[in-house]
C-alpha cells in the first residue's frame, strides 16, 4: 500500500464495518488485528439486529431477581465473588444509569441510531452479496409471568411514541409464529423491527471482503505498538511499520487496556457472555430469535444448529470460563423448545464491551489528535456495527453525519 489515510484497530464486526465505510469513501484504509477477522466477540453473539432497541439493559430493581443472582441461581447474571471489589464502581454507575428518568433520556438519545440498523446492514450485505445471512423475521420475547409482561408498560408506551411496532401476543399467537414452542408460557411480544443474521463470523467475513475488494489491506500486528512518528500515527505490523494521519481504535473488550495505556479514563468494562450449539428433536425448528424473558437465555437458529447464548458474567475477561449458566436454565430451556444433543463439544465465551449507560463510544478521543474512538459496543455490536462504521467515516470526512453524535461523545464521562 503506497499510501495509508487511516488505520484501523481491531477486525471485529465495528472495526470492519468502520475499515468499509472508510474505504467506501476513497480512503487508503489498513485493518489491523492480532488474530483474524472476526474471530472474537463477534464471531459467537446471538445475531440479533436489534433494530427494536428501546432501553438499554439496566441494574434489576426487583428484590427477587438480585437476591436470585446473590445466591447464583439466575440464568441472566453471575458473578466471580473475588472480582466484585474491582467491579463495584462500575456497577454503582450502571446502576445509577438504571434510574427509571436516565432509561427514558437514554432511550431517546440511542434511537436514531438503532433506527437505522436494520437498514445499514441490508445495504452492506447487499453490496457483499451476503444478503442470504439476514432473516427479517423479528425477535419473540416470551413471558412465563405475567408480572414480567405487565412490567413492560413503559417499554410499550416508549415504542408507541417512537412509532415502533410491537405485537403483543398469547401463547397461540406465539405458536403460530413459531410451533415448536412448548406452553410453558403466557405472553410473548413480537418486535418486527428486529432482524437476525443465521452466522455473524460470516456477516463480519462478508463486509472484509468487501472492503478488500475497494482496495483496503488487512494486516497482522499488534495495536499495542501505536504511537506517533512525526505528524502520523505508526502501527508495527507483520509487513513492517505503517504510518497514517488518522487512526479509529475499535479494539472490542481489549479497548481497556488500550485506553488505560493512553491515560484515558473511561469507565470501561466487560460482561462476559458464552453460547453453544443444539440440535432440534425430530422436525423441531425455529424461525427466529426467542428470549426466555424470565429465565435468562436466547435461543437463535444459526448454521451451525440452535446457538444458545447466556445473559452476562461479571469476570476478569482473561479468567477461565465458568459457563455454569448453562447448567441453572437447560432444564427450562428443554421445557421451553425440544433442544437435542449438542451440535459442538466446545463452549465459546465473548465479552461485551461496556460502558454504564450502555452506549458506545463513537468520536475523536479526547486529547489525542487523528485517534477516534469506536468501542464499547456492549451488547448490540453487531447491530450498530455497519451504523458505526457510517456515523464515523461521515465525522471523520467532515461531512453531515446521518445522526447527531453527540450522545456518543467521549467526554460525557470526563466532565
Ligand atoms: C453471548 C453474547 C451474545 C451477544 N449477542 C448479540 C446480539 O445478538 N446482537 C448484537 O448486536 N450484539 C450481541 N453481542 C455483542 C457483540 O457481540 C459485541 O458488541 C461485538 O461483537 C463487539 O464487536 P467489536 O468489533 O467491538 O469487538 P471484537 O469482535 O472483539 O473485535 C475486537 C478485535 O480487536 C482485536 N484486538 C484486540 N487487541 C488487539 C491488539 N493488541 N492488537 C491487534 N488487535 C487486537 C481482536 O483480535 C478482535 O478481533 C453479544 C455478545 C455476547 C458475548
Amino acid at each position: 500500500m503506497a499510501r495509508t489515510d487511516a488505520i484501523v484497530l481491531g477486525a471485529g464486526i465495528v472495526g470492519t464495518c468502520v475499515a468499509l465505510h472508510l474505504a467506501k469513501r476513497g480512503l487508503a484504509v489498513a485493518l489491523i488485528d492480532r488474530a483474524g477477522v472476526g474471530e472474537q466477540t463477534s464471531f459467537g453473539n446471538a445475531g440479533i439486529i436489534e433494530g427494536n432497541t428501546v432501553f438499554p439493559p439496566a441494574f434489576s430493581s426487583d428484590l427477587a431477581a438480585l437476591l436470585r443472582i446473590a445466591l447464583k441461581r439466575a440464568g441472566e447474571a453471575n458473578y466471580h465473588l473475588s472480582f466484585l471489589p474491582k467491579i463495584a464502581p462500575w456497577l454503582l454507575a450502571f446502576r445509577a444509569a438504571s434510574q427509571p428518568q436516565r432509561l427514558i433520556e437514554t432511550a431517546h438519545l440511542i434511537r436514531p441510531l438503532f433506527a437505522s440498523a436494520v437498514r445499514e446492514h441490508e445495504a452492506l450485505l447487499s453490496e457483499a452479496g451476503a444478503g442470504h445471512y439476514l432473516r427479517k423475521t423479528g425477535w419473540l420475547k416470551v413471558y412465563r409471568k405475567a408480572r414480567s409482561f405487565a412490567g413492560l408498560r413503559r417499554e410499550f408506551d416508549l415504542a408507541a411514541e417512537f412509532g415502533l411496532p410491537l405485537q403483543a401476543l398469547d401463547l397461540g399467537g406465539a405458536q403460530t409464529l413459531e410451533p415448536s414452542l412448548a406452553p410453558v408460557f403466557e405472553h410473548a411480544v413480537l418486535w418486527p423491527q428486529a432482524a437476525s443474521v443465521s452466522n455473524p463470523y460470516g456477516v463480519t467475513r462478508a463486509y472484509a471482503a468487501s472492503f478488500r475488494a475497494l482496495g483496503g489491506v488487512v494486516v497482522a500486528g499488534d495495536a499495542r505498538s501505536l504511537h506517533r512518528s512525526g505528524q502520523h500515527w505508526r502501527v508495527e505490523t507483520d509487513e513492517g511499520g505503517l504510518d497514517a494521519p488518522q487512526v479509529v481504535v475499535a479494539l472490542g473488550p481489549w479497548a481497556g487496556d488500550w485506553l488505560t495505556c493512553v491515560g484515558l479514563r473511561l469507565p470501561f468494562a466487560v460482561k462476559r457472555g458464552y453460547h453453544r450449539h443444539f440440535t432440534a428433536q425430530g422436525n423441531a425448528a425455529l424461525t427466529r430469535p426467542v428470549l426466555d424473558a424470565d429465565v435468562g437465555y436466547v435461543i437463535t437458529p444459526m448454521e451451525m444448529g440452535i446457538r444458545m447464548t447466556t445473559g452476562v458474567e461479571f469476570a476478569p475477561r482473561d479468567a477461565p470460563p465458568t459457563p455454569v449458566q448453562f447448567d441453572r436454565v437447560m432444564p427450562r430451556a428443554r421445557e421451553l423448545f425440544p433442544l437435542g444433543p449438542r451440535a459442538d463439544n466446545t463452549t465459546w465465551m465473548g465479552c461485551r464491551p461496556c460502558f454504564p449507560d450502555s452506549r458506545p463510544v463513537i468520536g475523536r478521543a479526547p486529547g489525542l489528535s487523528g485517534v477516534w474512538l469506536a468501542i464499547g459496543h456492549a451488547h448490540w455490536g453487531l447491530t450498530l456495527g455497519p451504523a458505526t462504521g457510517r456515523l464515523i467515516s461521515e465525522m471523520m470526512a467532515g461531512e453531515t453525519s446521518f445522526v447527531d453524535p453527540a450522545p456518543y461523545r467521549a467526554e460525557r464521562f470526563l466532565s
